[in-house]
């Protein structure tokens, strides 16, 4: 906090001489600090009223003071919360002008945070975290606490935003670590409370709710609606896949009711917004649609582009499931397009998917089909590309650490030992010199030498044993992708993959996880990991795709193969239920099969295309019921190009005769009780 920082920059030895008049100036920037905090914390909620109070109360500051930096700081953050572009401009620029000294690098954080801060708040994601990425590391590290808060607050929230999931979290750690240290439980709650969102979108939702919980805690020790009003909204969020939707509807209601408290627009539009969508998820289509229309007018009036983005995505989910098809898909499909080009691509893709699943629902399967490819499209730039690569490499490095510790370890062993073998043969030279029995000391040169190789072993065995464990899922001991991008080079050739590639799903996982438990459903993952074994031979290739996906890349390509595979693989998964801890867990799964040539053109393709290509026929297994698969038998395509396009319109092309699929369904004995029943497939009233 401001006052804070300026008492604890004074010397001991000068508070003990301070003098009287200096004592009173010390009060009042305490003062000034006081009143900062408490706009500080309110600034989301009325920003362009906020500042104008700042402006007034700055009048009697001494120019070229640390007060002075702190309030022109402000200033320009709550210009851009307001979207106020000039005056947002012009305090920027007045934070760019800051004379060189103590405070110079604290007002050049401020200037780049208020810049992003109201690139941010005017939708331009992409701008603003070049804006934040171009301040230089030992002017940050050189900037005052409040002023680095400020900056790894706003980059976690932008990064969180992009899907730059990785990022977000190190400066959610960075914000949070700084807020403790300033003592001020405020700026924790605010820093978890990003980090739990962070962790709700990386799909780990345990982790979500602990930090959610810790948030809602630290919130707590020092209240304020703003805070209280943002911690609960997300609270809400990362429960609103809860079996039990009780939790996330007091929470909405609880941060609705701060919001009023707040008596502000702008928070209050974003909690109707929020509370339309959990209306959604409980089927509640007309309340819905009448509470996020009367968030949207709100939201513009206060200019709050977020509430208004997820106010417009809710209306046209109403309206879909409501009947009102058309309509509705577009108004979801303008806000997803917008919500990307603003480089918020977290939300783009669970957009995209959620339109997936309302217009599948609706009926509309080439509406659905289109939407999930585009969710693909996006989330493989989110979670796949970016974040995996960068996670990978992490762990690479990790891995890489790890083993040349083990190297290490292992050589210093050996190269003892081999010291021993020398002062071992010095001894029995002693000995043979000595007169000794020439046989003992060959026997024991002998020992010596098999301990050594021994150890040599022990070393080559340990180097395959870590690569094999850095390319397995350790949950399900299947190959993963590192060891997939490995492998499958030795199936591809110049023209592409010779094999029958299949994707695997499980149907409805999600509703295994809430009905019994995320260990639970780690068990399905397993054991439907070992029946995958089952089926396929050796040499054939099984990888944990992702969460509940698996693929499986098979040399055989004879046109029986396929189907024998896919039938195979579902009697497996459907056959019998899943059993864990004397509960039966029914369990389906849909598939998209391939092989590879295609007829009837001999239509080879390279892995990423084959795989996008069985993808869309997954997607397409689903819409159509799940528990099926759905194989290519034909494709009217000679090269990737027009194979592309075709699965681009995987429904119609097929209802057109351009493409042949082939339908399996799997065992029905468990769908009365099944999975799949956890769901309705229909809009229901
Ligand atoms: P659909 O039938 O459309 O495929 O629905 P779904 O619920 O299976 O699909 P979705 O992709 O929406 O959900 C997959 C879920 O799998 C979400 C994620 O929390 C969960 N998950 C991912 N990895 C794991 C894991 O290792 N263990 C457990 N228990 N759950 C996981
Ligand atoms: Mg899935
Ligand atoms: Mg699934």
């Amino acid at each position: 906090m401001a006052a804070l920082l300026l008492l604890c920059a004074c010397s001991p030895a000068r508070e003990e001489a301070r003098a009287p008049a200096e004592a009173a100036s010390a009060t009042q920037h305490a003062q000034l600090g006081r009143e900062l905090d408490r706009i500080e914390r309110a600034a989301r909620a009325r920003p362009a009223p906020l500042e104008r109070e700042l402006r007034a109360l700055a009048g009697g500051i001494a120019p070229g003071s640390t007060a002075e930096l702190e309030v022109l700081a402000l200033r320009a953050h709550l210009a851009g919360l307001s979207r106020d572009r000039s005056l947002n401009d012009q305090l920027v620029q007045q934070l760019r002008d800051w004379p060189a000294g103590a405070g110079r690098p604290s007002a050049l954080v401020a200037a780049a945070t208020a810049t992003a801060e109201y690139l941010r708040a005017h939708g331009d994601l992409r701008e603003a975290r070049k804006t934040l990425l171009a301040v230089d590391a030992t002017q940050l590290a050189a900037a005052g606490p409040v002023f680095r808060w400020r900056y790894h607050d706003q980059m976690a929230a932008i990064c969180s935003d992009s899907g730059e999931l990785d990022s977000a979290l190190n400066n959610g750690h960075a914000a949070q670590r700084l807020g403790e240290q300033m003592g001020q439980p405020w700026r924790v709650a605010l820093s978890l409370m990003e980090l739990a969102f962070t962790s709700n979108r990386a799909d780990t939702p345990a982790r979500a709710r602990q930090l959610i919980g810790q948030a809602l805690t630290e919130a707590q020790k020092d209240p304020d609606p703003v805070t209280l009003n943002r911690v609960y909204t997300m609270r809400g969020i990362v429960y609103s896949g809860d079996s039990d939707p009780g939790i996330a509807l007091q929470a909405y209601t609880d941060a609705l009711e701060q919001a009023q408290r707040a008596d502000s627009d702008s928070v209050r539009a974003l909690g109707l917004a929020n509370l339309a969508d959990h209306h959604l998820r409980q089927g509640h289509w007309a309340r819905a649609l009448e509470l996020a229309e009367q968030a949207l007018p709100l939201a513009r009036s206060s200019r709050n582009s977020s509430a208004e983005s997820v106010a417009r995505a809710n209306i046209g989910l109403a309206k879909i499931a409501l009947g009102r098809v058309a309509e509705g898909r577009d108004d979801v499909r303008a806000g997803n397009t917008l919500d990307e080009q603003q480089g918020a691509l977290s939300y783009a893709s669970a957009g995209w998917e959620e339109l997936a699943g309302y217009l599948e629902r609706a009926g509309d399967l080439a509406g659905a089909v289109a939407a999930y490819r585009e969710h693909r499209r996006v989330s493989e730039r989110v979670l796949r590309d970016e974040t995996r690569k960068l996670l990978l490499e992490a762990q690479e490095r990790q891995d890489a650490e790890q083993r040349a510790r083990d190297i290490e370890l292992l050589n210093r062993d050996n190269a003892l030992k081999a010291e021993q073998v020398h002062q071992r043969n010095l001894a029995l030279m002693l000995w043979a010199a000595l007169g000794g029995c020439v046989l003992v000391s060959l026997g024991l040169l002998w020992q010596v030498f098999r301990r050594v190789r021994r150890t040599n072993e022990a070393l080559a065995h340990s180097n395959a044993s870590l690569k094999r464990q850095s390319e397995t899922d350790p949950l399900t001991g299947l190959a993963n992708r590192r060891h997939f991008q490995a492998a499958i080079k030795s199936l591809s050739s110049g023209e592409g993959l010779a094999a029958s590639v299949f994707l695997i799903d499980i149907d409805h996982f999600k509703r295994i996880n809430d009905s019994y438990g995320h260990a639970a459903g780690d068990t399905v993952l397993i054991d439907i990991a070992s029946r995958l074994r089952e089926a396929v031979r050796e040499d054939d290739l099984i990888v944990r795709w992702g969460g509940e996906e698996f693929l499986i890349v098979a040399r055989s390509h004879e046109p029986q193969f396929g189907p024998q595979l896919a039938q195979r693989l579902l009697d497996l998964i459907g056959g019998r239920p899943v059993v864990q801890d004397g509960r039966s867990i029914p369990v389906t799964a849909s598939i998209g099969f391939v092989s590879l040539p295609v007829p009837p053109h001999g239509l080879r393709l390279s892995w990423e295309r084959a795989i996008d290509l069985v993808d869309t026929v997954m997607y397409l297994a689903k819409a159509h019921g799940r528990n099926k698969a759905y194989g290519v038998e034909r494709i009217e395509a000679a090269d990737a190009l027009a194979a592309a396009q075709l699965t681009a319109r995987l429904e119609a092309a097929w209802a057109e005769g351009q493409v042949g699929l082939l339908a399996l369904t799997g065992p029905q004995s468990f769908r009365s009780s099944g999975a799949g029943e956890l769901m309705p497939k229909e809009f229901g009233a």
